[in-house]
């Protein structure tokens, strides 16, 4: 029989890239999700090595025991979903408050109901390290070693993205000390991907608008003449390498216990223009130029991703790369 992953959220950007990789390597997946319908349309995706649940709320105590307790033969878990919004109407109830009861909740659900679960890999983010010094100070060192420490306050009382920050550096914070202290029956690790870029795992999954950061190179890709080019860059791994790192999170024993950061290089929207229109001669037509030689990074921290590195032992996939990928797959997906 086939090993058992269980994945939450599992409709996310991420998550179906986690899926769909699992599947090829033989695991079979339970994927929670908040509705059947939800449920159903990943189900027609990967087909029967795919079973869902249904786990409306996620900061209740005891969600995921139901869901547990229907999956004996699951040995590992992945613990994905967060709110990823920005824009939200109240920063604790929308993101604090799931982000971080929920990550606290389904450490305790796992080890009470799971005792077959050995490993738990949670989706934290290089938020969790800094924030702000990741585009400001050339002098920062982001490392596995390195904490945010942003507060609660702050996360609830200031913008929505702040909220989001605060969500994640809690969250992970919350499950170190829910491990240290409970010390459960799995091995707890965590992946801190940078920005995450990329085409959807499914081309289906490549119409309209997209979820999280998905949207950044389809935004691009969907400029026209006149628009301007968004400023806002950040650091980019491309979402094939987050689902590996997550695969082997779990797989190698020397990651057990680590926070492990996924990063490749650094990016704006105009660097992303760049490479459409280097490599899509048809599409030059239709997209501004913009100013080409406004890819200059050297306010951006420093990413120290060597410890993670040694650990995953993977060839990262290169934002060029990354961008002709998704940019095939949008034209697919129109066509
Ligand atoms: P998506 O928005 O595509 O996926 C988020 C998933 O979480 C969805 O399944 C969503 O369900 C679920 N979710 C959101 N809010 C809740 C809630 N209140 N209760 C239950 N489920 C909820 O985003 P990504 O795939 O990008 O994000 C996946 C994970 O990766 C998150 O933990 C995110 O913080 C983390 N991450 C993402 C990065 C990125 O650049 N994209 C970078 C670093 C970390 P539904 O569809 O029903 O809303």
């Amino acid at each position: 029989m086939s090993t058992s992953v269980f994945i939450s959220g599992a409709n996310g950007f991420i998550a179906q890239h986690i899926i769909a990789l699992l599947l090829s390597k033989g695991y079979s997946v339970v994927g929670s999700v908040r509705s059947p319908a939800k449920g159903e349309k990943l189900k027609e995706l990967y087909g029967s090595k795919f079973q869902y649940e249904v786990v409306p709320v996620l900061e209740k105590q005891g969600a995921f025991d139901d869901a547990l307790k229907n999956h004996p033969e699951v040995t590992i878990f992945l613990h994905s979903a967060s709110p990823a919004a920005i824009f939200v109407e109240d920063n604790e109830k929308d993101t604090l408050i799931p982000a971080i009861n929920g990550t606290k909740f389904v450490l305790e659900s796992v080890q009470k109901t799971s005792p077959q679960i050995k490993r738990f890999v949670y989706t934290s983010s290089i938020l969790t390290i800094a924030y702000r010094e990741l585009f400001s100070d050339p002098n920062f060192v982001a490392s596995e070693e390195v904490y945010n420490p942003i507060t609660y306050e702050e996360g609830k009382n200031n913008t929505g993205l702040d909220a989001y920050v605060a969500s994640k550096s809690l969250a992970e914070k919350a499950a170190w000390d829910y491990v240290n202290k409970n010390k459960p029956q799995y091995t707890f690790s965590t992946v801190n991907p940078v920005c995450v870029l990329g085409p959807q795992a499914k081309d289906e999954e490549a119409k309209g608008s997209l979820s999280s950061t998905a949207e950044i190179i389809n935004s691009v890709y969907k400029l026209t003449k006149d628009d301007k080019i968004s400023e806002i860059g950040g650091q980019f791994v491309d979402v094939r390498d987050v689902a590996k790192a997550h695969v082997l999170a779990f797989e190698k024993d020397e990651a057990q216990g680590k926070r492990i950061i996924t990063y490749t290089e650094n990016f704006n929207p105009q660097l992303i223009l760049n490479i459409i229109r280097k490599n899509f001669p048809e599409l030059r037509e239709r997209l501004p130029v913009g100013d080409p030689d406004n890819v200059n990074f050297s306010s951006y921290a420093k990413i120290d991703d060597k410890k993670s590195r040694e650990i995953l032992g993977i060839e990262s996939i290169s934002l060029e790369d990354s961008v002709i990928s998704t940019v095939e797959q949008a034209i697919r997906a129109q066509n």
